[in-house]
């Protein structure tokens, strides 16, 4: 049992009112670690802290680009030597399994931060070419003090999304980790401190959506960066609506996955898979609506089934686990409702539908891998994000219909496409209401590629060139290059 401080101004201080929140691990409750539990006033602190070292220049100036590079290459470098260590914590505290944050979370959480150390230097605006002598040019300069507010799913790797490009175009940030996960934004912050960025440019605030709420609204936090639930995305824009900040949302999906009858049925299925079951479903890209053409229908739910009952649950350090442990009981009832509307609606279940029987189960949010048919794109549980294992096959007769079902959601973050025929690929992806689309494959995404929602799924873009766009505003300057200028008012 570790206990954590928070991360401000350089320091790692207690919260003013001296209250802490207990870590545990949701899979057995066991107590990993106390962080913390801050207020509004740690809040101002921390916006404070950002502030002041934003006006200092020395981090924000277009002169340091190449020293923020140099030290945001040596934060991924950290992270990628510290995988294990900050792998099980995040295991521990979010109950994913550790194939995953060894396999995928840190170590792309590291890429994050040495691809943007390699872009920090190349941020630049544009030459404007005008019809007259005159020279007009663009600068991308930073914004300001830059608040972050992450979820539990992926605590590191959504954190590191925004950190990376943010500090890398020259921003100070206030993170706010998840109130189930915060550890490795805290240990993300002595990565900050050992190699020596400076004092107040990266700070890290615990505590619950209380804390969330005084950054949203705080008048000197210029950017808020969300990523969350669409739900909270609204209290979030009414509460930055007085200082009119600039946002960037990451929220929630229903993820279509569409499987065409001339598509690699081998590879559709392990797509299919990964798609609705990593990170036991709790996955806003997750692929929970699985589409499959009527011819191979049949095909499909025989081989699949028998490849979901074989998923083994269990404890998030285990290896061999591939579904951990929901986050919360919040979370797991939430499931446990949607399965009851499901089969009150005429769902008929495949497999799954309950928490697993046995002591390792106990004590934990567990639910089986659950598959229902039998129920229409249109009912509850194909239209509201359940954030769980649970997923529908829904038939279809042709490309028409797969691309109505797909985009008959109030959600657009992503969603998959299989087939062989190129043509058909492509012709279909330009039609889907979806920020990212994969063919032939499903659950990749690259630093180098942008990542963001369409509709409710939110607006602004994570990762790639986009990222940085979006942590930057753009200047015009113009310069008269004509002796004889005709005034208006000569
Ligand atoms: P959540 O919205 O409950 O909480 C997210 C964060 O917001 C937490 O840090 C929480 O403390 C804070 N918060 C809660 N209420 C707040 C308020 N009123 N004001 C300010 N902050 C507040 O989400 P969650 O349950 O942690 O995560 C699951 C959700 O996140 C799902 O909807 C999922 O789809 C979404 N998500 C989206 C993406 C994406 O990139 N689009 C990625 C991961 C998760």
């Amino acid at each position: 049992m570790q206990s954590y401080a928070a991360y401000i101004d350089g320091k790692w201080i207690q919260s003013e009112s001296g209250n802490i929140r207990e870590i545990r691990c949701p899979a057995d409750q066991d107590l990993v670690a106390t962080v913390p539990e801050m207020g509004r006033s740690d809040v101002d602190l921390a916006v404070m802290a950002a502030k002041t070292a934003f006006l200092k220049e020395e981090w924000s100036s277009h002169m340091n680009a190449p020293t923020r590079g140099k030290l945001l290459r040596e934060m991924g470098r950290i992270l990628h030597e510290q995988v294990d260590e900050l792998a099980a914590l995040e295991s521990l505290t979010s109950g994913k399994p550790i194939l995953e944050t060894s396999l995928i979370d840190i170590h792309m959480a590291a890429d994050c931060f040495e691809y943007y150390a390699d872009l920090a230097a190349h941020i630049a605006g544009r030459q404007v070419p005008l019809a007259q002598q005159a020279l007009d040019f663009t600068l991308r300069e930073p914004i300001g003090v830059i608040g972050m507010i992450v979820p539990f799913n992926f605590p590191l790797l959504l954190a590191s999304f925004k950190v990376a490009p943010a500090l890398a175009a020259g921003n100070t940030v206030v993170l706010k980790p998840s109130e189930f996960t915060p550890l490795t934004a805290l240990e993300l912050a002595k990565i900050a401190e050992e190699v020596d960025v400076p004092e107040g440019v990266f700070n890290v605030v615990t505590g619950s959506a209380e804390v969330g709420k005084a950054l949203s609204e705080h008048a000197d936090v210029d950017k808020l960066s969300f990523t969350g639930s669409t739900n909270t995305a609204r209290s979030i824009v009414q509460g930055s609506a007085a200082s009119l900040k600039r946002l960037t949302l990451e929220l929630g999906g229903k993820g279509p996955n569409l499987l065409f009858a001339d598509g690699d049925l081998d590879q559709a299925i392990n797509g299919v898979m990964t798609g609705a079951f990593m990170n036991q479903g709790e996955v806003c890209i997750a692929g929970t609506r699985i589409f499959v053409q009527d011819s191979i229908f049949d095909e499909f739910i025989e081989r699949f089934i028998p490849r979901v009952k074989q998923l083994q649950m269990g404890h998030p350090l285990d290896w061999n686990t591939r579904v951990g442990s929901l986050i919360s009981k919040t979370q797991l009832d939430k499931v446990e409702y949607f399965v009851k509307i499901g089969l009150e609606q005429g769902g008929r279940l495949l497999c799954g539908g309950n928490r697993p029987q046995g002591e390792e189960y106990d004590k934990g949010y567990f639910f089986e891998p659950t598959v229902f048919v039998d129920l229409t794109n249109d009912c509850e549980v194909c239209q509201e994000e359940i954030f769980g294992p649970v997923v529908v096959v829904i038939p279809f007769a042709d490309e028409e219909e797969a691309i109505r079902f797909a985009n008959d959601s109030k959600y657009g973050l992503a969603g998959g496409i299989w087939t062989k025929d190129i043509k058909r690929g492509l012709r279909v992806a330009r039609r889907l209401k979806l920020g990212t689309i994969w063919i032939n494959n499903y659950n990749l995404l690259r630093v180098e590629a942008p990542f963001g929602g369409y509709k409710m799924s939110g607006y602004g873009r994570e990762l790639g060139l986009e990222a940085l766009a979006d942590y930057t505003q753009v200047k015009n300057v113009y310069v008269e290059l004509e002796d004889e200028i005709l005034y208006l008012y000569d």
